[in-house]
Order: C-alpha cells, then sequence, then structure tokens
C-alpha cells in the first residue's frame, strides 16, 4: 500500500518577532501562505516495524535528523504501530532557504501516515502533534493562508490573498534558523504591521499587501550575506510590486500582478541566480491529499 502526497512550501508576508520567551523561544507572529512549489512524499507500508527515508537530494538527511522520520516515529511512538513505512522525498523545494521544506515533509508524512496506519485522527490533533516536531510543522499540516502566533504552533486560518505571481530566488547558501535567531537583537527592530497586512488579505488589496510585507529577521540575515541584498535590489531593478525575504532566509521573494513583470522578473533573475521560481500561491486552507 502507498500513500502519495503534496507537500508545499510557504512564504512569510509577514514575520514579526515581539520578544524572547523564558524558554528560550521567541515570540512570534507570521502571516504565512503556501504557494505552488512541492516536494513529492511518497509512503509505503512495511511489514517489518522500521523506519526508512530516501531522497535523491544529497542535501536531505535519511536518518532521525529528517523531519519527516521525525513524525513517523512520533505517531509510531504514541500509538504504539507496529507496521513500518518508507518515505522517499522527491525533493524541490530548495533546502535550508526559509521555505519550510522540512516542516512541510514532516507534515505531509503526518498527514500520510494518519491514512496509511489508518489513526483516525484529525487535522486539529495532527497540527498539535506537529509543533512537538518544529514550529512551522503546525502550519503546514493545514497549509492555506494564516496567522501563526506562539512560537509559530497557534494558527488562526485567514483567507486567500489577493491573486500575484510569487518569483522566488535563492542564492548558493544555505542559512541556519537558529543562527538567525541568535543574531536578532530586539531592540531597534522595526517591526511589521501584522494587523494592516491581515486587513489587505481581507479586503483583496493587493496595494495593501505590498505596502505590509516585512521581516524583522531580514536585516539580520542581509547583514552577514550580502547576496541576499543584491538579489533585493534586482528584484526591485526588475519591477517587483514588493520585495521580502521568506523566513529566515537566503530565499528572497518578489510580488508581481502582471504576467509580463513576471516574465521579466523571471529571465532576469537568471542570469545570475541559482535556483529561480515562478509560482502562484496556493490560497486558502485547502485538501493536500
Ligand atoms: P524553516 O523555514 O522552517 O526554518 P528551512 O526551509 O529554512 O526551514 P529546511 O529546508 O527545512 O529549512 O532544512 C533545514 C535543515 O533541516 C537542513 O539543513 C536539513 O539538514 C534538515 N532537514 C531535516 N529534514 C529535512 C527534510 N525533510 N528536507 C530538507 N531538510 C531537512
Amino acid at each position: 500500500m502507498k500513500v502519495l502526497l503534496k507537500a508545499p512550501a510557504k512564504i512569510n508576508l509577514s514575520l514579526d518577532v515581539l520578544h524572547k520567551r523564558p524558554d528560550g523561544y521567541h515570540e512570534v507572529e507570521m502571516i504565512m501562505t503556501t504557494i505552488d512549489l512541492a516536494d513529492r512524499i511518497e509512503l509505503t507500508l512495511l511489514s517489518q516495524d522500521t523506519i526508512k527515508i530516501t531522497s535523491q537530494n544529497r542535501f536531505v538527511p535519511d536518518d532521525q535528523r529528517n523531519l519527516a522520520y521525525q513524525a513517523a516515529k512520533l505517531l509510531k511512538d504514541k500509538f504504539q504501530v507496529k507496521e513500518g513505512v518508507q518515505i522517499n522525498i522527491e525533493k524541490t523545494i530548495p533546502v535550508a532557504a526559509g521555505l519550510a521544506g522540512g516542516s512541510s515533509d514532516a507534515a505531509a508524512t503526518l498527514r500520510g501516515l494518519n491514512k496509511l496506519w489508518k489513526l483516525g485522527l484529525s487535522m486539529d490533533e495532527l497540527a498539535v502533534l506537529g509543533a512537538e516536531i518544529g514550529s512551522d510543522v503546525s502550519f503546514c499540516v493545514y497549509g492555506g493562508t494564516a496567522l501563526a502566533t506562539g512560537r509559530g504552533e497557534k494558527i488562526e486560518h485567514l483567507p486567500a490573498p489577493p491573486s500575484c505571481w510569487v518569483v522566488l530566488a535563492k542564492p548558493l547558501i544555505g542559512v541556519s534558523t537558529a543562527d538567525i535567531y541568535r543574531r536578532l537583537q530586539m531592540n531597534g527592530v522595526s517591526h511589521p504591521n501584522t494587523a494592516g497586512m491581515i486587513e489587505a488579505i481581507r479586503q483583496q488589496d493587493f496595494t495593501g499587501v505590498c505596502k505590509n510585507v516585512g521581516n524583522v529577521l531580514e536585516d539580520v540575515t542581509l547583514n552577514v550575506y550580502p547576496e541576499v541584498a543584491q538579489i533585493k535590489d534586482q528584484m526591485h531593478r526588475f519591477g517587483a510590486d514588493a520585495v521580502l525575504m521568506s523566513g529566515s532566509g537566503p530565499t528572497v521573494f518578489a510580488l508581481v500582478q502582471h504576467d509580463s513583470r513576471m516574465h521579466r522578473l523571471y529571465n532576469g533573475l537568471r542570469g545570475f541566480c541559482d535556483q529561480v521560481f515562478a509560482v502562484r500561491m496556493l490560497g486558502e486552507r485547502h485538501t493536500l491529499d
């Protein structure tokens, strides 16, 4: 028996850090939305009691470091599952890019194993379990568009943002999220207007969305990796309506409404950037499988 799943990447339309908590995590306010750039996860039931990870991508760990492995292990231990699973990850989402690739693979594994192992859990229950694996996993269980608070695990669903193209570019570096958070100095950061972004999404106001994009981690990453700032400049030059770094980077995305501008941006960036994608947002919370 096999289950095939799509594990889409996310971008942050806004990312704010409110303060550092006594437990070491940061209290965040993030508006996230899934995009049509996805890994494909294939789960195959094994009669032996093992979890096996395979992937063609050499940057994807094939052991307990893999978040999809951790998702399977969590369900196995919690529900005393005796069967095993082989998890094949066909990677399209760039690794360590600020696009939550690993978290989305873990979320898809939770959804898929719920079926394969006949656990009968609700999406809400899967999202709660997801938070034990990583802060972005709860959001990835649902996909769509949401406000994530707490350390990222409290999810409030939002409507689809106004329709537009998302052009993403990732320079050849990988960024450690933990390292960027460590470097973040809270005094003096300029906070994005989260309420303004939510209102713009609700009003389907594309100009408002563009005006309110913001990410408190952006300056931290730009300081360490000047190539990220160069990509931002290029995107502005090629006519992007808005430009922002996703998560802790290094991927930068541009929002554009017109097809002709999307082509201009895409072709222009491919000249000097390793990985470039032009995709649509997936919109509202949806059936991913
Ligand atoms: P986030 O935005 O949630 O911080 P990210 O997109 O920056 O995530 P990932 O692509 O999830 O980063 O990878 C971060 C690290 O996690 C990688 O260096 C990799 O070793 C590890 N990892 C664990 N599981 C996976 C997976 N399924 N796919 C990719 N990387 C994984």
